[in-house]
């Protein structure tokens, strides 16, 4: 079995996890009559200090709804420039909603709230209206980076004193939570809507929770049956998302640490280079400091640990619930056996 770093995304279901998905009371969510939907939509707003929360299929259409029910079409949405919906959403918000999406330079990935202001369009009627600012916490592509909460208190001045409206894309923020010790319902008050995955490191098969205002969830649930995410017996999927943050959300941690002793391990070969310092949650970047990306994560991969190429000389390796401290060690001496350890 390779030790496989690729992705959070990876992790299979765990035995409890499978039995509370084998003993979900289900019903057609459509309808409304799951109540096993309904109880996790409860936990989730709850959790994310909001009215209601609505469950979806995947972050990305997580994301396209959010984006959906904020804007009109022609509409201009300022974002970091890594981000995913920008990067890794196939165009969708261009299709789906009719939005333009305004790319910044953030810092370590994170926006600035000078980038923000410098962003906004004039009100002439040359300009696409600015509609939404979106943010990523943790911020994936920048290597897994918290938003310090003054600096999310900073963008939002810029956001209302515009009159404009905040959207988290909070993937990995129960991530962000496990790291810092602020909790989730602190980091999703500035925003307008927020939604967290429970496909990530949470280790559920399939889902995301949107939470926000009950006029936000209620246009929200209709954009998910627009986009074909109205799920009928979804309480199998639910379960999962409940079992995982009762059980498995208060481990994150260990990621975190799994991925500082990896970072620590890579920081001491030669050929490549680590920032200690960005290695926050449980996301690590390094560079090759001579040549690509993708020979080194190929050559590594034939001795089975799986990395993902990340930028030409970017390499990321990312932690979860199914790679053991033990695994972590193993890769670490796998990679440095094929990359000399400089002297200690
Ligand atoms: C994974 C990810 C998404 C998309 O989630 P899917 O469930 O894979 O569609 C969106 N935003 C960020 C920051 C992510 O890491």
């Amino acid at each position: 079995m390779p030790i496989d770093l690729r992705s959070d995304t990876i992790t299979q279901p765990s035995d409890g996890m499978r039995r509370a998905i084998a003993e979900a009371e289900v019903g057609d969510d459509v309808y409304g009559e799951d109540p096993t939907v309904n109880r996790l939509q409860d936990v989730a707003a709850d959790l994310l200090g909001k009215e209601a929360a609505l469950f979806v299929p995947s972050g990305t259409m997580a994301n396209q709804i959010c984006l959906y029910v904020l804007t009109d079409p022609g509409d201009e949405v300022v974002l970091e420039r890594s981000s995913h919906v920008f990067n890794y959403e196939t165009g969708a918000a261009g299709l789906l909603s009719g939005v333009q999406l305004h790319p910044v330079d953030g810092k370590n990935g994170l926006l600035t709230p000078d980038a923000v202001e410098a962003a906004i369009r004039p009100d002439m009627p040359v300009f696409p209206p600015t509609r939404v600012v979106s943010i990523e916490n943790t911020a994936n592509k920048a290597g897994g980076r918290v938003y310090p909460m003054d600096r999310i208190r900073a963008v939002e001045d810029v956001v209302r004193e515009h009159d404009l409206r905040f959207h988290l894309d909070g993937a990995r923020l129960w991530n962000a939570s496990a790291a810092t010790g602020v909790d989730e319902a602190t980091y999703a008050e500035p925003f307008d809507i927020v939604w967290a995955a429970l496909s990530k490191g949470l280790g559920c098969p399939v889902g995301s929770v949107i939470a926000g205002s009950q006029d936000l969830i209620e246009a929200a649930t209709v954009a998910r049956k627009r986009f074909g995410g109205g799920m009928r017996q979804a309480g199998i999927l639910a379960a999962a998302g409940l079992y995982a943050l009762e059980h498995h959300r208060p481990h994150l941690a260990d990621d975190h640490e799994k991925a500082r002793v990896f970072a620590e391990g890579m920081e001491a070969c030669a050929a490549f280079s680590v920032d200690l310092d960005a290695v926050e949650t449980n996301i690590v970047l390094f560079d090759v400091n001579d040549g690509t990306a993708q020979p080194v994560v190929d050559r590594i991969a034939d001795e089975g640990v799986l990395l993902t190429p990340f930028g030409p000389k970017t390499i990321r390796a990312t932690f979860h619930r199914d790679v053991s401290m033990d695994a972590v060690s193993k890769a670490v001496e796998t990679i440095q056996a094929l990359y000399a350890p400089t002297a200690a």
